[in-house]
């Protein structure tokens, strides 16, 4: 008989419940006590919802991350939170900087946030130094764990395992992580010994970083800690998911735990060598159903591969998704508005766990068992493989006829620039921005009111002109020297433009968490890609209509819109990837057409897509430059490309970049004070350069002498005369009261550049 169970369900509530719990708590609106009992309403509701499975998982849930959840199991708090509030507040201080409005407190800088793995999840960065000390407080664990038996449930807690909660951290002073071990350790052994105590049996322990390149002293801590964590009673299911266990596959199935998950979606292959070196008493658990996107999973096929596996693990076998759950959006039920025959090729979590519940009646009691479950998904499968809806056949001819020279400039950035400057007289240090201008409430009202069909076509069109009007009015103000129409008609970079190409849907409730309370909801990719007209070439004729000076257009890459969609999990992301190049390329060409003479393609999230193994990257940013290539190439040496990236660290992917061959490329740097510019010393980037100079996520205003000094020190490392001033990012989030003088400062200290250049 096969077990099956869950790693993780989405927290966030199918309507988004705990977002608005807590943002109403933070506001003062409401009490912990309200807080809590949302909270408590939602679990119990996930774990119904569950009630299937054999193995339901525990403390998967989280106010705000399950990293900072750790940090506070293990009493790791960062030191400057406040140790007089109640655990839930100084948790919310390390979390955003300050909890509830309605409490006295000091507000503290809040931890570091980053990227868990190669998701678009944020966790909160543990810190550490030489005297760290742990000290268990599993009150919440435990009281959760409680809340689950009391439900009537068979319930697993997830633990994220010590060795790569050390990992996910940073020392903030040069000691090295990995001492800390010893010491947090027994603080595990604890924690476990409590658990098994309250009645637990098998317990969860995640080290995702077993899908990672591991030196020699991380995988030997992975060997001290389950050798250690051994000594207690607790069944551990060791769990790794995100991608292959490789070299580190050996070391994870020696580990002495009484059980490990794999991810069997993303490295099907090593499965057999998995049970092959795996020792027999131990259980394993296969993810076979795909935590990461919103397709469903091919049941028959999937049993063709499982029943012999099943056949030779017996009792032995788990299974379970990939990965936790928290990825996917919740309950594919609700979307009311979805293209019939699309939504019956989607899954999300709560359509995900009834596949695995089908799976496994199908192992455990025969294929009859489920006959119309197995026949409908097949009909599902079947028909979007051979939609119309999915495969364009103009599409597939485009992509064939894609030749080498599409991605190739006519000629090198040296020949290039000279026509750019004819054909653009910019000073020394040109100033510009990074497209968007405030988004007022006027703004997003319009924008509202014209979805909602409350406004006219026309009457939209006209609000909108009227915001560009008063952007490119401040601008010339201000005495800019290359402007934007400042994107007052896009809610989302990426949004903006899946809305306007073929092949893109979108849920109504498909929300992801991002990070805390903030979800996003990514549009889904389900077929071939084309552009049926210009996306953008209108907005900026208006804007350029009323200046002499040149106006940017301004468009998303092709990796950035894949980056931050669902996608197509029928072809590789290379091959959607290029289908959404040509499509953008030929909005690039139509700008050209219209008269643009500097396009800025942005491609924030670039560096997102980097595999989790530093042996995969090239890989990766080969054809992901070649996307970019294919889009930004096809114009004239005397149009003006630019590229944008919302990152500093670039400087172990600097070739590529470079190979983009952007003749501009802007980027964030103020925060590091330009040290990253560091890279320049040693790599000869060839084109031109904007460092950001004006932190755009920070309320305070640059001064004219901390721009000069910021491109002072980016001058010491890139020429003068290919450099260009300007902010780190967009300013859509800012007011217009702090964006004025920012720009006022900036123009003038560019010109004090200047008049300090020609001296
Ligand atoms: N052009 C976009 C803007 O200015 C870029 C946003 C981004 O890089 N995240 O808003
Ligand atoms: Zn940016």
């Amino acid at each position: 008989m096969a077990t099956t169970h869950n790693l993780g369900f989405p927290r966030i509530g199918k309507r988004r419940e705990l977002k608005f719990a807590l943002e109403s708590y933070w506001k003062g609106e409401s009490s912990l006590l309200e807080l809590e009992k949302t909270a408590a309403d939602l679990r119990k509701n996930h774990w119904q919802q569950q009630a299937e499975l054999d193995w339901l998982p525990v403390a998967d849930f989280s106010f705000y991350d399950h990293v900072l959840d750790t940090s506070l199991l293990l009493g790791n708090l960062p030191e400057r939170t406040d140790a007089s509030l109640a655990d839930s507040d100084r948790y919310f201080q390390a979390a955003r900087g300050r909890s509830s409005t309605a409490l006295q407190q000091q507000t503290t800088a809040a931890a570091e946030m980053t990227k868990w793995f190669d998701t678009n999840y944020h966790y909160l960065v543990p810190e550490f130094s030489a005297d760290t000390t742990f000290e268990l407080n599993a009150v919440r664990l435990l009281g959760q764990y409680q809340e689950a038996v009391n439900q009537g449930h068979q319930a697993k807690p997830v633990l994220l395992g010590p060795v790569s909660y050390l990992w996910l951290g940073k020392a903030k002073d040069d000691s090295n992580k990995l001492d800390l071990l010893k010491h947090l350790l027994p603080v595990y052994e604890q924690c476990l010994s409590e658990l098994v105590e309250a009645g637990a049996d098998w317990v969860q322990i995640d080290e995702p970083i077993l899908a990672t390149e591991l030196d020699s002293d991380w995988q030997h801590a992975l060997q001290q800690a389950y050798f250690a964590l051994n000594k207690t009673p607790a069944r551990l299911l060791l769990t790794s998911y995100f991608g292959p266990l490789r070299e580190n596959l050996n070391l994870a199935c020696e580990l002495p735990t009484a059980g490990l998950h794999i991810d069997a979606v993303n490295a099907r292959d090593e499965v057999i060598k998995v049970i092959d070196w795996l020792p027999a008493h131990k259980v394993l658990s296969l993810g076979i159903i795909n935590g990461r996107n919103i397709w469903k999973t091919d049941l028959n096929s999937l049993l063709d591969w499982l029943e012999p596996l099943s056949q030779r693990l017996g009792e032995r076998l788990w299974l379970a998704p990939s990965c936790s759950l928290l990825h996917v959006p919740v309950d594919l039920a609700q979307e009311d508005e979805l293209d019939a025959d699309i939504a019956n090729w989607l899954a999300f979590a709560v359509q995900k766990l009834d596949e695995l519940t089908i799976i496994a009646t199908a192992l455990n009691q025969g294929r009859e068992q489920v006959t119309e479950a197995l026949q409908s998904n097949h009909a599902a499968i079947s028909a979007r493989k051979h939609s119309a809806k999915v495969h364009n056949p103009a599409v597939q001819q485009r992509l064939a006829a894609v030749t080498a020279d599409m991605s190739e400039r006519q000629n090198s950035y040296t020949q290039r620039i000279r026509q750019q400057q004819a054909r653009l007289p910019l000073p020394l240090f040109p100033t510009t921005t990074i497209g968007s201008f405030p988004q007022t409430a006027e703004i997003r009202l319009s924008r509202q009111q014209y979805r909602k069909g409350e406004l006219h076509q026309h009457s939209y069109q006209a609000q909108m002109q009227q915001q560009i009007q008063y952007a490119i009015e401040e601008q010339l103000k201000v005495g800019l020297d290359v402007l934007v129409h400042g994107e007052a008609e896009r809610n989302d970079m990426v949004e903006y433009f899946s809305e306007q190409l073929e092949g893109y849907i979108f849920s109504r409730y498909g929300w992801v968490q991002s990070y805390g309370s903030r979800c996003v909801k990514p549009p889904i990719i389900f077929g071939d890609i084309s552009r049926p007209q210009a996306m953008t070439v209108t907005w900026i004729q208006y804007a350029q209509s009323l200046t002499e000076k040149p106006v940017k257009g301004m468009l998303t890459g092709p990796v950035t819109m894949l980056n931050w969609s669902f996608v197509r999990d029928d072809q590789p992301r290379s091959a959607t990837c290029l289908q959404l190049a040509l499509a953008i390329r030929d909005e690039v060409l139509e700008l050209e057409q219209a008269g643009v003479g500097i396009i800025q393609i942005d491609e924030a999230a670039l560096r997102e897509g980097l595999p989790l193994r530093r042996q995969d990257w090239q890989q990766y940013l080969d054809w992901a430059v070649n996307c970019f290539r294919i889009t930004a190439n096809g114009v004239a040496d005397d149009t003006q490309i630019h590229t944008h990236m919302c990152y500093s660290e670039f400087n172990d992917i600097i070739e590529a970049i470079a190979a983009m061959d952007a003749d501009v490329i802007t980027i964030e740097t103020s925060r590091s004070d330009m040290e990253l510019l560091d890279v320049f010393n040693a790599f000869d980037y060839p084109n031109e350069i904007g460092p950001g100079v004006y932190d755009i996520h920070s309320p305070n205003i640059p001064t004219v002498r901390e721009i000069r000094e910021l491109m002072e020190k980016a001058a010491q490392r890139i020429p003068p005369e290919r450099l260009w001033v300007n902010p780190d990012c967009g300013l859509k989030t800012r007011q217009w009261a702090e964006v004025r003088p920012a720009l006022i400062a900036m123009v003038e200290a560019a010109r004090q550049l200047r008049l300090d250049a020609a001296a």
